[in-house]
């Protein structure tokens, strides 16, 4: 008999968890470097010219991760003392450690959403531009998409416009943080230039859904881009012959884009194997990426017992709160290892429903 412990795990806690293709590797091998801090590596700069023109913005800079990208935009569109608004689920609000306010003097408040989708109402609502002498002034705001702790969401092209037009009257800027922003271009359709000419400034993550194994780029002008090069610099964050690293970027948007409608396809099979025995826990119609959401709220088992049972049977998922566990599908996948993971999760959940 074949047991759980034989048989590969499958890995469903993020698509950061991808391994360097074999061609991907032959890219990094290959690529052409020079010193980036210096601005000679031509793989650093080619993408980093690539991504701008991609998304219809003047500038890139390439860098480690997207919290930094994140965090060097967003330094550019608000000054010390002065605030940005967000969803309250919202990575750079609950996964990035502070670093708003650790690194720039920025304070952070946050409006409610269902499943991080935007409502440009519920951010007007909060959002207090030019508020003189007594209260913090909001100068940006961050928009995510697709919504990571929302369950893989993709934002309302409808509210962005409508969020843009309500608050560039008064001033404001937008920042979009889109780790997954391929992701909903694959779910939407939309261009990437159509969605880009909303936001300021954007982060872009290659080490996500495209299976790179580090890096990011932020975009917006040219002035951002330059302050952002010394900020990013003055944090550490200046690397040499990181064109290695950045071939792999490179690889993955020669490569990778199209697969992602697989890694939808198979959070559907994951999602709907949940929904058919617990469909209080899973709603396979609010799956429309690569992100599984798997509320335990009525069910007799909590995120921790969920996880390691699960591990116990081959399968990693990963507890985001409680109550909430998280299915994250990738490159590294098979319709054979996401078979199997349906049939472990849904025994799983069968087994709390009676519990
Ligand atoms: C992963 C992610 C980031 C960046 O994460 P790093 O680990 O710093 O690269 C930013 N925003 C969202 C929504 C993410 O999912």
């Amino acid at each position: 008999m074949t047991t759980a412990s034989q048989l590969p795990i499958v890995d469903l806690r993020s698509d950061t968890v991808t391994r360097p293709s074999k061609g991907m590797l032959a890219a990094i091998s290959a690529a052409k470097v020079g010193d980036d801090v210096y601005g000679d590596d031509p793989t650093v700069n080619s993408l980093e010219e690539r991504a701008a023109e991609m998304f219809g913005k003047a500038a890139g800079l390439f860098a480690a991760t997207g919290s930094l990208t994140n965090q060097l935009a967003i330094k550019m569109l608000v000054k010390p003392g002065e605030e940005l608004i967000c969803d309250e689920n919202s990575h750079i609000a609950r996964a990035e450690l502070g670093a708003a306010a650790v690194f720039s003097g920025i304070t952070t408040r946050t409006w409610a959403s269902q499943n991080g989708i935007l409502k440009a109402d519920d951010a007007m609502r909060i959002a207090r531009p030019n508020s003189g002498v007594h209260l913090v002034s909001t100068t940006a705001i961050a928009i995510e998409n697709t919504h990571n702790f929302g369950g893989g969401t993709v934002q309302s092209m409808a509210e962005i416009v409508a969020l843009r037009q309500a608050s560039l009257s008064s001033g404001m800027t937008m920042h979009l943080d889109g780790a997954r922003i391929w992701n909903a271009h694959i779910a939407q359709g939309f261009e990437l230039k159509e969605i880009a000419k909303y936001f300021d400034t954007i982060s872009i993550c290659l080490s996500k859904g495209l299976g790179a194994p580090i890096g990011s780029v932020m975009l917006g002008s040219k002035e951002h881009v330059a302050s952002a090069r010394v900020w990013r610099k003055r944090y550490g964050g200046g690397m040499r012959q990181v064109g290695i690293i950045a071939a792999a970027g490179h690889y993955a948007l020669d490569n990778n884009l199209p697969l992602l409608k697989e890694d939808h396809r198979r959070a559907q099979i994951l999602a709907q194997a949940c929904a058919k025995v617990a469909p209080n826990a899973v709603d396979a119609s609010k799956v429309v990426t690569n992100i599984v959401g798997i509320e335990l709220g009525s069910l007799n088992i909590d995120s921790a017992t969920f996880v390691q049972a699960a591990k116990d049977a081959g399968v990693w998922v990963g507890a985001i709160g409680p109550k909430y566990v998280r299915l994250v599908t990738h490159l590294d996948l098979t319709d054979e290892l996401v078979e199997r993971a349906a049939v472990v999760l849904a025994d799983l959940l069968q087994k709390a429903l009676v519990a």
